[in-house]
């Protein structure tokens, strides 16, 4: 048994996390302030004599002091547009590099190994496709998206130079597009919105002409591959892509949703915001190489398992 601790447990991915190591028979300590993690996420294990829930903001240094630590996943961070380019752009800039500043200190402290749950988004708007980990990116540093971007390379900055000066062993992994049960129904990202809104006969809304591409994960493929990357050979630091290279446009992915939920909606084409990406499709020949990982469930699949569940969240899905 493990000693684990998961900053941002309570959000999308931090909870499909605490469950599956849960489940594995670990003990988990699962960190979040809930901005915009749910509680109702890790309901199932609350009571779970393994599991302990810390409200923390992890902007402000943590100690844990009765448990020793043995692995950290550092995943607290707003992660869909929309909440990271409204109220919070400060706060996410904040999470993301006092944030790893803290868990890296408290890894230090517990010579725990620390995975860092990086983004596709370091690579901005990519002029390199698909995009391959030695791929340095094009991000607008003074862009609406750069509060995650710029947080995040950051980030990463922050892991390689704790892992050089202070010997901290580090995992870093750069996610892309991840969907499937327990995503926030109201965060406002593609696959929720779409499904929602086809779920409660709204219009879909495109964003542009939809000719945008994206490659999306399903989140069990995704837990997968963080798991194996923490787990992989001391001294193995990444940066490593997670995501399924399967390229999507949004224009094929409304009609995907529309074809599987039927009803009255409309495909409705909105403004594009600025800087969003023109295409994204990871390059996974080093997680392949490195992990023995590539995903299993395809998108038809996945997206089935997520309407679901959508089905029970419907009640929550904010009416346009
Ligand atoms: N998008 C859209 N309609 C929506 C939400 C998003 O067309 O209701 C587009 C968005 O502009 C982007 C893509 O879908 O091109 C993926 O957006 P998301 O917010 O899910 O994640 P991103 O990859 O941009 O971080």
């Amino acid at each position: 048994m493990k000693t684990i601790l998961v900053t941002g447990g309570t959000g999308f991915l931090g909870s499909n996390l605490c469950i599956r190591l849960i489940k594995e028979g670990n003990r988990v300590i699962c960190v979040d302030n809930n901005y915009t993690g749910r509680l109702q996420n890790v309901a199932e294990i609350m009571n779970n004599p393994n599991f302990r829930f810390i409200e923390h903001d992890i902007c402000e240094p943590l100690n844990v002091n009765d448990e020793k630590l043995d692995q950290i996943y550092n995943m607290a961070c707003p992660a869909s547009p929309p909440a990271y380019q409204g109220s919070y752009s400060i706060k996410t800039t904040k999470t993301c590099v006092l944030g790893a500043i803290n868990m890296l200190e408290l890894a230090k402290q517990h010579g725990a190994t620390i995975l860092q749950t990086s983004t596709s988004e370091v690579y901005g708007e990519p002029l390199v496709h698909p995009q391959v980990e030695s791929y340095r990116g094009n991000v607008n540093p003074i862009g609406i998206r750069a509060c995650y971007d710029e947080g995040k390379r950051c980030a990463e900055s922050l892991f390689f130079d704790y892992h050089r000066h202070e010997g901290v062993d580090i995992k870093v992994i750069r996610i892309f597009n991840t969907y499937g049960p327990k995503m926030d129904p109201n965060d406002g990202r593609v696959v929720s919105n779409f499904i929602c809104q086809a779920l409660s006969g709204q219009d879909i809304t495109i964003y542009g002409d939809g000719s945008q591409t994206r490659s999306f994960c399903y989140v069990d493929d995704l837990i997968e591959a963080m798991i194996r990357m923490m787990n992989s050979k001391k001294g193995f630091t990444g940066p490593v892509n997670t995501g399924n290279p399967g390229e999507f446009t949004i224009k094929e992915l409304a009609e995907k949703v529309v074809a599987k939920i039927g009803g009255n909606s409309k495909i409705v084409y909105k403004a594009l915001p600025k800087d969003d990406p023109s295409q994204r499709r990871p390059d996974i020949t080093l997680a392949k190489h490195k992990l023995d990982w590539e995903p299993k469930i395809k998108l038809d699949e996945g997206l089935d398992k997520t309407i679901e569940y959508f089905k029970t969240q419907i009640d929550l899905f904010k009416k346009a």
